[in-house]
């Protein structure tokens, strides 16, 4: 028999809690995915996610999978043996990059950077001379820090930029277009307030011409799936793969709740949130982990107190107040929490129940 689920507050790195209507949705009868209604509910999704990429991309949709898949998606159809693939490495996202990079056959040059630090966009630029891409994660998940994406923007020369935005869209700044972002994947379960499974992906029609044109990948080929979702031109649409219909209605009513809150009123409330958990953290005498000046408002990184074992105060939260905040990652498995303040959990009430949850954890 199987166990009833309960109830959590979801304050980690990912999934979030999720919006009510974007779990609503989830209930709708479902529709076949090339009947007409939902053809409309795929194209109002599409017409969305171009809002919260800050894009006119022609194929903006939401790749089927989640953000792993929209990053295999980025590399499968950008490079190949014989290209090169710069990547900007400051945490475990940029990491499992260069290994989908490689995986294609490319030549990965990496740039590491320190653990808890932004990128630095002129010594990935100066990189290599020539590369196909360069690729880097504007919201590094593992260690809650924020990259200048714009700058990097500025230096590709005819490189593609491929961006991962999992941990920002929707909740920081994000403006592909005028930053130079070709191709850009990132998830739904983070900030949009939408359960993990789709990929919300872009691509412009410049990187689209330039693409691996018979990617080892079939299910993610890009120019197949353009057929489907309507960016191939033309209006007939063709099967490519069972769109997963329920969580495609239900980011259409993601956004739409992202959308009618206003984009810039979304971003503010994600920042609020996000600066006054920081600042409760050092009042409690904790030190931050992310770099000053770079932190992420959706992801705050925390050092776990000296003294103080950190699984048994996550284990603590959990059972005491059904709250999940994450471990770290990698070296920092046990010495950093990450607490995430996503979607519709970013806001005052949230900060004050995490931080008052959390001192009497570690009392
Ligand atoms: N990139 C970043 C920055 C992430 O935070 C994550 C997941 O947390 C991923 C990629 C992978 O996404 P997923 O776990 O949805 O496959």
């Amino acid at each position: 028999m199987s166990r009833p689920l309960t109830f959590r507050h979801l304050f980690g790195p990912g999934p979030s809690n999720c919006y009510p209507e974007a779990i609503e949705a989830l209930g709708h009868p479902v529709l076949g995915h090339l009947d007409p209604l939902f053809l409309e509910v795929l194209d109002n999704t599409c017409a969305g996610l171009r809002q919260v990429w800050g894009t006119n991309n022609a194929r903006t949709l939401p790749l089927s999978g989640t953000g792993s898949a929209g990053m295999e998606a980025a590399f499968v159809n950008t490079v190949g043996a014989g290209d090169v693939a710069v990547v900007a490495v400051n945490g475990l996202f940029g990491e499992r990059m260069c290994e989908v990079a490689r995986r294609t056959g490319a030549e990965v040059v990496r740039v590491d950077h320190e653990w808890g630090q932004p990128i630095d966009p002129e010594r990935v630029a100066a990189a290599h001379p020539n590369p196909k891409v360069i690729a880097a994660v504007h919201a590094e998940t593992s260690t809650g820090v924020r990259s200048d994406i714009a700058a990097l923007g500025r230096l590709k020369g005819d490189a593609l930029l491929v961006t991962d935005a999992v941990t920002s869209i929707g909740g920081l700044e994000l403006l592909a277009d005028d930053w130079g972002i070709d191709v850009g994947y990132a998830g739904t379960q983070k900030c949009l307030g939408v359960a993990p499974g789709l990929s919300p992906f872009t691509i412009s029609d410049a990187a689209f011409e330039r693409r691996v044109k018979d990617p080892q990948s079939w299910y993610l080929d890009l120019g197949l799936l353009g057929g489907y979702v309507g960016t191939a031109g033309g209006s007939q649409r063709t099967y490519h793969h069972t769109a997963p219909v329920p969580m495609i209605a239900s980011l259409q009513a993601g956004l739409a709740r992202v959308l009618g809150e206003g984009l810039d009123a979304v971003r503010a409330r994600h920042a609020t949130a996000g600066l006054a958990l920081q600042d409760g953290l050092e009042e409690m005498g904790l030190d931050l982990f992310a770099a000053e000046g770079f932190r992420l408002p959706s992801l705050t990184t925390v050092r776990v107190p000296e003294g103080v074992d950190s699984a048994a105060v996550r284990a603590y939260l959990l059972k005491n107040f059904s709250m999940e905040i994450g471990a770290g990652v990698g070296q920092f498995a046990s010495s950093v929490w990450r607490i995430g303040m996503m979607g519709p959990n970013a806001n005052n009430a949230s900060v004050v129940f995490v931080l008052a949850a959390l001192k009497e954890a570690i009392a």
